[in-house]
């Protein structure tokens, strides 16, 4: 499947910016590093059965069996990888798989199941278009024995709900707001660059970028400064235009929200680039980051999901970290500074899912993602993102008695 998509991988992606809007260099890293990668990955791994406990009476092993007909409700941010995030380890368990897209993302991720409808059997993969009622009707449905979710955490919950009465086993991978500590002895010419970067990734259409930027005291203007020099000078255009770096929110609902979130920016802090939305085609938001806010305000509290980053100052270490611990997301967290040890132990004490020293969003197919608090739970990613696909058996053989 991997082979398959990067066969032809240009087209494809002309059709990810088509349905998306993002860059090029996007949409490429979408296809050939996410799905094909954690396609790849999880082709090499194999289950076998462990033996727990041998002695003269008896011998213990532990099996892993497939669950049978998973159900994958997927969102609209990253439709094709997130979907092969998916595919990946349920058929590496030996499930069958009936994915849902999002209702604005059906067009890559059916020709997917086009281009594989070679590769694999009949009714392995199953990719289906529709809204969120044909979710739900799946996720009730019950001859599917586990479901694997990622989206919002609202509709993480109604999904929770449906999979009570049968039991279902559930994975939810859901909102964040992670949080970033830039440490006072972080140096802001080195640091600034993979901050913007990994906060306004996919125009901030990411669950684990940067959403709220916590700075020392010492640095916070040069960091605010360095931060919006740069915002000021990317382009925000089509992914169909060579130079574009940053593209338009993909649905109008989503527009929408994230333009709240810019109105909200600019009366709560003080907007230093962007939070202008001019009338025109297509989705567009302008970079917008805005100082001098803090907790309380929704800019700071709640996801955005678009190019909306608050910078917000700190001067002690133990009150910035239960100020990053407060949210009720812990997807993704980082810390920022030049002693990587002394980095490494802030972070640490972070309750996030996964945690980075001086990067962001570092995805890696081998890696688990876990989910902690409202994120989620059921952890995709690495081995450890295989086993939610199966279920356990422990084989128990009596040994005959010794004549
Ligand atoms: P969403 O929850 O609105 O929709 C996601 C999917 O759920 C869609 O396919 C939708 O049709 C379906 N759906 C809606 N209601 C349903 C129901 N009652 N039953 C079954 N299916 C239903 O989310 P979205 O707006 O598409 O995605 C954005 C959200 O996803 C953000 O909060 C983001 O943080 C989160 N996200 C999380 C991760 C992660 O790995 N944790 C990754 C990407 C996005």
């Amino acid at each position: 499947m991997a082979d398959a998509i990067l066969a032809n991988v240009e087209e494809r992606a002309d059709l990810l910016i088509a349905e998306t809007g993002r860059p090029r260099d996007l949409a490429m890293f979408e296809l050939a590093h996410l799905a094909a990668g954690y396609l790849n990955y999880y082709g090499t791994l194999r289950i076998e059965p462990e033996l727990i406990v041998e002695d003269d009476t008896r011998r213990v092993e532990l099996h892993r069996k497939p669950l049978g007909v998973v159900a994958a409700i997927v969102p609209w941010n990253a439709p094709v990888f997130i979907a092969c995030n998916k595919i990946a380890p349920a058929l590496a368990a030996g499930n069958t798989i009936v994915v849902k897209t999002a209702p604005s993302t059906p067009l890559t991720t059916l020709r997917l199941g086009e281009i594989i409808s070679g590769i694999v059997p009949a009714g392995v993969i199953n990719i289906l278009s529709g809204g969120n009622d044909a979710g739900a009707a799946l996720v009730s449905h019950p001859d599917i024995a586990k479901v694997t979710f990622t989206g919002s955490t609202e509709t993480g919950r109604k999904i929770m709900a449906a999979c009570a009465p049968t039991l279902k086993r559930v994975t939810l991978e859901l909102g964040g707001n992670d949080a970033a500590i830039v440490l006072p002895d972080a140096k802001v010419e080195e640091v600034a660059a993979p901050i913007f970067a990994f906060s306004f990734f996919n125009s901030g259409q990411v669950c684990a970028v940067i959403k709220r930027l916590y700075v020392h005291d010492s640095l916070y203007d040069a960091m605010c400064d360095a931060l919006a020099a740069m915002a000021k000078g990317s382009k925000l255009a089509s992914g169909r235009e060579a130079d574009a770096q940053f593209g338009p929110v993909q649905n109008k609902a989503q527009f929408e929200k994230v333009c709240g979130f810019v109105e909200q920016a600019k009366r709560d802090g003080k907007v230093i680039v962007g939070g202008e939305i001019e009338d025109g085609p297509g989705y567009f938001v302008p970079l917008t980051i805005v100082r001098d806010v803090a907790e309380g305000h929704a800019i700071v509290d709640e996801e955005p999901f678009g190019p909306v980053l608050p910078i917000i100052r700190y001067s002690d270490i133990d009150d910035v970290v239960e100020r990053a611990n407060a949210s009720p997301f812990a997807l993704g967290g980082s810390v920022w500074g030049s002693d990587v040890e002394a980095a490494t132990k802030v972070a640490s004490r972070l309750e996030s899912g996964s945690v980075w020293v001086n990067q962001h969003c570092a995805l890696d197919p081998a890696v688990p993602f876990p989910a902690n608090k409202q994120s989620g739970f059921g952890v995709e990613g690495g081995l450890e993102g295989l086993y939610p696909y199966l279920a356990l058996q422990t084989v128990n053989i009596a040994k005959p008695a010794a004549a």
